[in-house]
């Protein structure tokens, strides 16, 4: 099978992009700063990571994600953490459009992934694939050999290992030193990880990507492109994937809470307005309010919105 890019621009001109990525202001969603990036525009910023050996860690942010920011400080810290905070979903961009956060494109993880392969592979780029069920890994990395002619992959581990085995582990990706780390062990748990391990690791990317290992793998499969063009990738996975209902019911309060702030008074759409959070327009400070809207959500309101 043919490399795809989806975001239409060739390896060769995302090695050009790199040397010019643009600085990136993150967007305020909801008191999580994400970065509205197109797929191109985010791979030439990690290629560019990698040609200056920045460590950068990588969330893609999907609604089920988003309401467990809202919901667990432990998982905000981890999300805030990160270098690059990419919109991976609908639940995402529905959000972000009741709140006039110009977040307008999803980036899916899986593409990320795959077309940051295809973009280093021409240098030799190293990946290492961490994650999914025995086996998943070596399949995954056979199909990007394949699939990315030059890519060499410095590494796989499956996800289902246990505490004990973590130092060895780590101690494998140092000596690997690969140019990625793709980390598969689903959200939150891969962000966690990322957030205790990623800076010990000196590896340029680290990336949380749920499902990608078996996508790639051919395990899962992916909705069929008008399928994903019209934002219904979710609906294909849940009829598919009926566990999934418990991340497709996300959407529905994920669209509550973001009514409910917009007609508070928008928090979450200050990076449009100009507004700092915890201050109302006028620059006015609102004693109510904290300075990250995600912990103006208690944690009572989610879940009453989830359950
Ligand atoms: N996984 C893992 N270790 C675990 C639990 C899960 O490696 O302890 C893997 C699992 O096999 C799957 C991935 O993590 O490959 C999670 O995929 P999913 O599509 O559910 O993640 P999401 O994208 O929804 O976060």
């Amino acid at each position: 099978m043919a490399v795809r890019l989806p975001g239409r621009a060739g390896p060769g001109k995302l090695a050009k992009m790199s040397a010019l990525a643009p600085p990136i202001a993150p967007v305020d969603l909801l008191g999580v700063p994400v970065h509205p990036l197109t797929l191109a525009e985010a791979v030439a910023h990690l290629a560019e990571a990698i040609a200056r050996r920045r460590p950068t860690t990588v969330v893609s942010l999907n609604g089920a994600l988003l309401m467990r920011v809202l919901r667990d400080p432990q998982v905000r810290d981890a999300v805030r953490v990160a270098t690059l905070v990419i919109p991976d979903g609908i639940g995402v961009l529905l959000a972000a459009r009741i709140l006039g956060v110009p977040v307008r494109r999803r980036v899916a993880g899986v593409d990320l992934a795959e077309t940051l392969c295809a973009a280093v592979a021409p240098r030799r780029g190293r990946v290492f694939l961490l994650g999914a069920a025995p086996g998943v890994a070596d399949a995954a990395a056979a199909q990007l050999r394949q699939r990315c002619p030059g890519l060499e992959v410095a590494g796989t581990a499956h996800g289902f290992f246990p505490p004990e085995d973590e130092p060895a582990l780590l101690a494998r990706i140092r000596r690997a030193a690969p140019d990625i780390l793709l980390v598969a062990f689903g959200a939150p748990r891969q962000e966690d990880w990322m957030r205790r391990y990623g800076a010990s690791l000196s590896v340029p990317v680290t990336m949380g990507v749920g499902g990608t290992l078996d996508v790639l793998a051919g395990r899962t499969g992916r909705a069929p492109r008008w399928v994903q063009a019209a934002g219904l990738e979710w609906l294909y996975r849940m009829v598919r994937e009926p566990w999934r209902w418990s991340v497709v019911k996300t959407i529905p309060p994920l669209f509550l809470i973001a009514l409910r702030e917009r007609f508070r008074g928008g928090r979450g759409g200050q990076a449009r307005r100009g507004e700092t959070p915890g201050t109302e327009p006028g620059g006015r400070r609102n004693e109510n309010r904290s300075e990250h809207p995600a912990e103006d959500i208690s944690e009572q309101e989610v879940r009453a919105a989830t359950e």
